[in-house]
């Protein structure tokens, strides 16, 4: 049987093993995916070894921690230096990174030309990439002026200064890419996102499974909104596609299908 784990601080909250079980049950496959709450990143490797995985997933806090341990890093993970997904081939660990596509899935199709990220986090990196990638113009904002030389270096626009003058902008989505929502907070003042929405075509919150301040003033400004819920099993479904080396489609009917539990 093969193993596979979800490594992360907290961890009971993870809906990672529902989405994985699933589709080796669907498919038949003879493994199991568990989670593991990690404490110390220097224990990492030990515990991958002993358990004897196959791959893993890596989430909060430990995306960037655990990039320096990997004895291969491919893919958007080497740009936005922070992994995960780890896939073991040969003994080595390959380190990559599925949120970026994760998140490009759930827009592709909704011919977006230009975006305002709101934060500078780990996730915001993720999107930003991808977005530029894809021919997306992207603008940044954030509350300090953490990471602002790995923005600015990669040619993104920040602020976190002259907020208002954001509003005299106009951009296709709006992405809340801050914790802001656990806490109820804003990212942005309310009258600052109200001019925003008049104009935008979506209004993403990555968070999911929670209505937050920022979904219901993009409601009430009638902007479509999308909740962190597709990304997440948008970039489920591209690690398991890394850990059966099968491709997406084969995988995506099947967690789709259980989304609505997330
Ligand atoms: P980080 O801790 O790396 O970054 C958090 C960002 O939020 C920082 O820019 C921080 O600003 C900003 N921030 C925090 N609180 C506030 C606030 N009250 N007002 C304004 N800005 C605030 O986190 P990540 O980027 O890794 O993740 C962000 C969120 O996205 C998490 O809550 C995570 O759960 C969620 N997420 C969802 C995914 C999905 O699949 N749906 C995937 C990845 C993440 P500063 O720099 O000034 O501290």
């Amino acid at each position: 049987m093969r193993l596979y784990c979800v490594f992360g601080d907290p961890i009971s909250h993870s809906k990672s093993p529902l989405l994985h079980n699933y589709v080796f049950y669907k498919l038949k496959i003879d493994a199991r995916y568990i989670r593991f709450n990690l404490k110390n990143k220097e224990d990492f490797k030990n515990i991958f070894f002993d358990l004897n995985l196959e791959g893993a997933n890596i989430t909060l806090p430990l995306k960037e921690e655990l990039f320096g341990i990997c004895d291969e890093i491919r893919g958007e993970a080497k740009n936005i230096q922070s992994i995960n997904t780890i896939i073991k081939e040969k003994n080595k660990l390959i380190g990559l990174n599925t949120d970026s596509i994760g998140f490009y899935k759930s827009i592709e199709n909704s011919n977006i030309k230009n975006a305002l990220l709101i934060g500078a986090g780990g996730s915001t990196k993720a999107i930003a990439m991808i977005l530029k990638q894809r021919g997306i113009e992207v603008v940044i904002v954030n509350r300090s002026q953490k990471n602002i030389n790995f923005f600015t270096k990669n040619g993104f626009r920040f602020h976190c200064e002259n907020l208002e003058k954001l509003r005299e902008e106009k951009f296709d989505l709006i992405v809340n890419s801050t914790s802001a929502s656990i806490k109820n907070e804003l990212p942005l003042k309310e009258n600052i996102l109200i001019d925003l929405f008049k104009n935008a075509k979506i209004a993403y919150e990555i968070m999911y499974g929670l209505d937050s301040r920022f979904i219901q003033i993009a409601k009430k400004s009638n902007v479509k909104t999308i909740d962190g819920r597709s990304m997440l099993i948008n970039q489920a479904i591209e690690s398991s596609s890394l850990f059966l080396n099968l491709p997406s489609s084969k995988i995506a009917p099947h967690m789709q299908k259980i989304a609505h539990l997330i």
